[in-house]
């Protein structure tokens, strides 16, 4: 293998191990907050919401269960965009 071909691939794994890093990092300041948590209610049962870190969604702990996305940080808070309790995950 040519040296300068070698100098590539080993900057590109820096890069990679960078924008992992950078990922990581913005997904820990996208944790939703307790105290938004606590602001926030579903718009359908005014149920309290249960944040599920995995899965990225809150969840209605009220009468509906319904379960809201969070995309880039923010939850979306959504009837339409909800999902049922029944729907498959
Ligand atoms: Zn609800």
């Amino acid at each position: 293998m040519w040296e300068w071909q070698k100098i590539q691939k080993v900057s590109w794994k820096i890069e990679q191990v960078h924008k992992l890093r950078r990922n990581a990092l913005s997904e820990q300041a996208q944790e939703i907050s307790q105290e938004l948590l606590e602001i926030l209610a579903c718009p359908a049962c005014k149920g309290d919401l249960e944040y599920n870190r995995n899965n990225q969604k809150l969840i209605c702990v009220g009468e509906c269960k319904r379960r809201y996305p969070i995309r880039d940080g923010i939850p979306v808070m959504l009837i339409d965009e909800a999902e049922l309790p029944g729907d498959n995950e």
